[in-house]
């Protein structure tokens, strides 16, 4: 069973790379993002909380992330294993999660760090375009639709996250530096910590995870 962190800077690849993980291993992707975003898409009280801070790169508050992951780390479907996209992002996160494990009796088998240059992240990030419908990701230059603005898989429309601009991102690099890097070191004590190339491109980052994980499929 396994039991898995994916940590990182934003544009690193947690989201693309979790969904692989978790078809591979049939366990579910529980991304915090996409969580955040579902929400604001259906307009709930926690959607129109968490816009105010994702629209402008910012952290949701540490108590609504903290009560969502618990809901769905509670769900059934996590008892044979579960994939982080994106939690912890902040220690009290990391210590929540850890009590949290405890009392399921859900422990972590591994932190993946999936690391990237400064400069690679900002190129990835900024040219990000995202269909509105699906949520497939495409890129300006290096994933480019076969129609301009529109979704080769669903025909649904392109747009860029109000949290991808550059400005947003400055933001959100600057809360991963300070609250989300120094994790690397609580999951180095607790030796659960491994680093993945994230600039191998997607095929040779799965690969280098697979075989943090063992993986034999
Ligand atoms: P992501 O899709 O993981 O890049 O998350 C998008 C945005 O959602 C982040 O920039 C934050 O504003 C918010 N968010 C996602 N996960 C967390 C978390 N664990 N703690 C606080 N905010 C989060």
């Amino acid at each position: 069973m396994v039991n898995i962190i994916l940590l990182g800077p934003p544009g690193a690849g947690k989201g693309t790379q979790a969904k692989r993980i978790s078809s591979l291993y049939n366990i579910p992707h529980i991304s915090t993002g996409d969580m955040f975003r579902e929400a604001i898409k259906k307009g709930t009280e926690l959607g129109k909380t968490a816009a105010k801070f994702i629209n402008e790169g910012h952290l949701v508050p540490d108590e609504l992330t903290i009560a969502i992951v618990k809901e769905r780390l509670n769900k059934d479907d996590c008892k044979n294993g579960y994939l982080l996209d994106g939690f912890p992002r902040t220690l009290p996160q990391a210590e929540a999660l850890d009590a949290l494990t405890l009392e399921l009796a859900r422990p972590l088998t591994h932190v993946i760090n999936i690391t990237c240059g400064t400069q690679e992240l900002v190129r990835r990030i900024t040219g990000r375009r995202v269909c509105r419908k699906c949520g497939a990701p495409y890129h300006i230059d290096t994933l480019k639709p076969k129609v301009t603005g529109i979704c080769d898989l669903c025909g649904g429309e392109l747009y860029q996250r109000a949290d991808d601009t550059k400005e947003a991102l400055l933001v959100r690099l600057d809360h991963y530096y300070k609250e989300t890097k120094p994790l690397e070191d609580y999951y180095k004590a607790k030796k659960l910590l491994v680093e993945v190339d994230g600039e191998l491109g997607l095929e040779g980052t799965l690969k280098a995870i697979k075989k943090v994980l063992g993986a034999t499929k």
